[in-house]
């Protein structure tokens, strides 16, 4: 990740514990997927009371492990997002020398 934008400067690199809300997001993001998954399981046992539990599992790891990893960069950008529009008074675009 670069310290700043390479076009308005604004800073990205931040002080330690600021991108909690990005685990935060990542996090949520997560936990709808696995939901998602386990709501699917549930709605489809009502039809067949011994579903394979191979693909379950499979998408299961795929909603716990992957998808984080792979979202993470969203859910910062995101977080800045957020930052930028809860404090856009404090826009620090001066690059540093
Ligand atoms: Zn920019």
């Amino acid at each position: 990740m670069q310290e700043r934008c390479p076009r308005c400067h604004y800073k990205f690199e931040r002080e330690e514990g600021f991108f909690l809300g990005a685990f935060v997001i990542n996090f949520a993001v997560t936990e709808g997927l696995i939901g998602l998954v386990l709501g699917a399981f549930i709605l489809t046992e009502n039809a067949n009371p011994n579903p394979p539990i191979g693909p379950v599992i499979s998408f299961g790891l795929i909603a716990a492990v992957i998808a984080p990893i792979l979202f993470y960069p969203f859910s910062k950008t995101i977080w800045l997002a957020i930052d930028l529009i809860a404090h856009p008074t404090e826009l620090d675009t001066e690059p540093e020398t």
